[in-house]
Parts: structure tokens; C-alpha cells; sequence
């Protein structure tokens, strides 16, 4: 879908009834796309989906419910038609020290930001390329290229997402079906509750990375960074190596504001709805 419209496409998004999913399925939806919801909370997604109009369409689906991931794809190929975007955009971000996080949380990140991408991707390429269009879009992270402590798993999770697409980027070569991956800094959402705010780091807003999205995908850029400039700083200290890069992350304070949150008492919720995130994984079979 390379440089084309959004205007009467179907856009399907995982993980859309709140946070940075439901701002993308709004700016979709002002681009004039037809807009299916999918997300482990079917009553939010129900009101988001609502509150957007038109024929935006909800869904209940658990992202590591793999055959049930399936279905939902093709529910929404029967109510709006062939998939033309899919954004796999559902994730969790549990913080704690790599020595503090239980195998099952592991499990359960790599079952939600990584599995659970790789097989929305597989699925939309076998439907997009007998038709010859179709555009993935794949939600990473700044911590997609860059480590932080007490969010490791969750990098190796990110960092994954940034490999494995630029891998199908390669399959994909002449087929006419596009690939995206997202690269936003740190957003207010509920997924970064209890992380402080800095004079230096500023936390983005949700509407910042959906029209980040919305104008990535409309010029079917590869790496789509939010804020821009973060590309542009990342690709211009790569030669300066490690060392001045982790001088930098420490002169903003960008370590400290995650290892902060780790204790946060704002993140206790957010931390409970993220341990029950991945019902379809068997996480306790899959750890033992
Ligand atoms: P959020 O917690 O606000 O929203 C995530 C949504 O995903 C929730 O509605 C949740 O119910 C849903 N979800 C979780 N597990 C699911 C599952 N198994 N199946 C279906 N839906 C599921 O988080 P957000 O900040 O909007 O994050 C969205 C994406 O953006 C994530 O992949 C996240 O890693 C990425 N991201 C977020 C930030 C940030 O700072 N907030 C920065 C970079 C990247």
C-alpha cells in the first residue's frame, strides 16, 4: 500500500480500545478508513469504538490466542471486507530489575509484543499477497534500539519487532504489500503510569505517534521514529559509539525515570492489568 490513500481501506489495529491503538484507530478513522478494534477489553473497546462513529467495529481478541488472533482477522474481512492495514499494536510494558521478573512475566512479553506479532504479520501476508497490496504495521519502540535498565525483556521483546520486520521487509520485495515498524519515545499512557517527567524528556502524547502512523504508512516509510527527530539523533550518534551514547541516556536522565517507576505505586494497577494480559498463552505450561 506504498504511498496510497487511507480513504475507504479497512485498517485493523490489536490492542485499540485505549492508549496509542485507540488514537490510531481515530486518526484512521479521520483519514476516512474503515476501522475494526481488537482487544482483551471488550467493553472499552466497545466505547471507543462508539465514540469514534461510523462503522468502526470492536472486537473481543487475545493477541497470544493464536487460532483465536486468526479469527478475529477473518471476522473483520467479513464485516468490512480484505484487510488493508494491519497494526499490530498490542503490548505490555511490566518494569522491574531482569534478577526481580518472574519467568512467567517473561513469557508473557514475549508472548504479547513478539509472538503474537509475528504471527498477526504471517497471517496478513498470506492475505495481502495473492491480492498484491496490503500494509503491516509492526509497534516497537525507541527501546526497539536502544537498552534500558529495568525494561529489559521488554527491549529484547522491541528489539525483536524491529529485526523480524526488517526481515519480512526483505520477503516482501515486489509483492506490492508494505511493511512499517513504529519507534516512539516514551508516551503518556497507562503503559508508562508512574514514569516522572523530565525538564529533558518530555512524554509524548498518544495523538503524536497515531499521526506519526497515519503519515508513515501514507508514505510507506520503513521506520517510522516519534518524534522524527528521534531518527535523526539515533543515526547520527552511531558513530560515536556506546560510550557517549550512555552518556547521553544518563545526562537526560532517561535510565533513572524507568528505574524510578519500578517502586511507583501509580504503576500497581497498571502492573496487575498487564500480568493478566495474556490468557491464551498458557504461560504457567509454557515457564515450567
Ligand atoms: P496501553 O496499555 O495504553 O494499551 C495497550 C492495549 O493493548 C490495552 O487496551 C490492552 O488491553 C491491549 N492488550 C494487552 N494485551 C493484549 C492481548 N493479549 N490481546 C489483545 N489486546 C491486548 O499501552 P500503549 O502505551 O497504548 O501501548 C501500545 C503499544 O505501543 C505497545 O506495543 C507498546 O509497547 C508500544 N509503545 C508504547 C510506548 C509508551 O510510552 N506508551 C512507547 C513506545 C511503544
Amino acid at each position: 500500500m506504498a504511498r496510497a490513500e487511507l480513504r475507504g481501506k479497512v485498517v485493523a489495529i490489536t490492542g485499540g480500545a485505549r492508549g496509542i491503538g485507540a488514537a490510531t484507530a481515530a486518526a484512521m478513522r479521520r483519514a476516512g478508513a474503515k476501522v475494526a478494534i481488537g482487544d482483551l477489553d471488550l467493553d472499552l473497546a466497545t466505547q471507543t469504538a462508539a465514540s469514534l462513529g461510523g462503522d468502526t467495529t470492536a472486537l473481543a481478541l487475545d493477541v497470544t490466542d493464536l487460532p483465536g488472533f486468526t479469527r478475529f482477522l477473518d471476522e473483520v474481512e467479513q464485516r468490512l471486507g480484505p484487510i488493508d492495514v494491519l497494526i499490530n499494536n498490542a503490548g505490555i510494558m511490566p518494569v522491574n530489575l531482569l534478577l526481580d521478573e518472574s519467568p512467567q512475566t517473561t513469557a508473557r512479553q514475549l508472548a504479547i509484543n513478539l509472538h503474537a506479532v509475528i504471527h498477526g504479520t504471517r497471517e496478513a501476508v498470506r492475505r495481502m499477497q495473492p491480492r498484491g497490496s496490503g500494509h503491516i504495521v509492526n509497534v516497537s519502540s525507541a527501546l526497539g534500539k536502544t537498552g534500558m535498565p529495568a525494561v529489559a525483556t521488554y527491549c529484547g521483546t522491541k528489539f525483536g519487532v524491529l529485526g523480524f520486520s526488517d526481515a519480512v521487509r526483505h520477503e516482501l520485495k515486489g509483492t506490492g504489500v508494505g511493511i512499517s515498524v513504529v519507534l516512539p519515545g516514551m508516551v503518556r499512557t497507562e503503559l508508562t503510569a508512574g514514569l516522572p517527567e523530565s525538564r529533558l524528556v518530555k512524554l509524548l502524547t498518544p495523538e503524536d505517534v497515531a499521526n506519526g502512523i497515519v503519515a508513515g504508512a501514507r508514505a510507506g516509510r520503513f521506520e517510522i521514529h516519534v518524534p522524527r527527530l528521534n531518527g535523526w539523533m539515533e543515526r547520527f550518534m552511531r558513530p560515536f559509539g556506546q560510550r557517549v551514547g550512555d552518556r547521553l541516556i544518563t545526562l537526560v536522565g532517561a535510565d533513572r525515570m524507568v528505574l524510578e517507576a519500578s517502586h511507583a505505586q501509580e504503576r500497581r494497577a497498571y502492573e496487575a492489568r498487564a500480568a493478566a494480559s495474556a490468557p491464551g498463552a498458557e504461560i504457567e505450561e509454557a515457564t515450567r
